[in-house]
């Protein structure tokens, strides 16, 4: 069974709740790390990168 758990931001050392449905679902899609952001951290950072990627690379690999 899963538990709500406390969890450190990486990025701005705010503690966020790593919720048990949480959990699941990262097991469900076979993550093994758990997160290492807060949500705020996280949503920031997509939408970074969504302006960072304008163009699209053909070779990203
Ligand atoms: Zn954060």
């Amino acid at each position: 069974m899963y538990q709500d758990k406390t969890l450190t931001c990486q990025d701005c050392g705010s503690s966020f709740v790593f919720t048990a449905g949480e959990q699941e679902f990262y097991a469900e899609k076979g993550f093994d790390n758990e997160p290492k952001r807060c949500k705020e951290c996280r949503t920031k950072r997509s939408s970074q990168k969504r302006n960072n990627n304008n163009r699209p690379r053909k070779f990203d690999r």
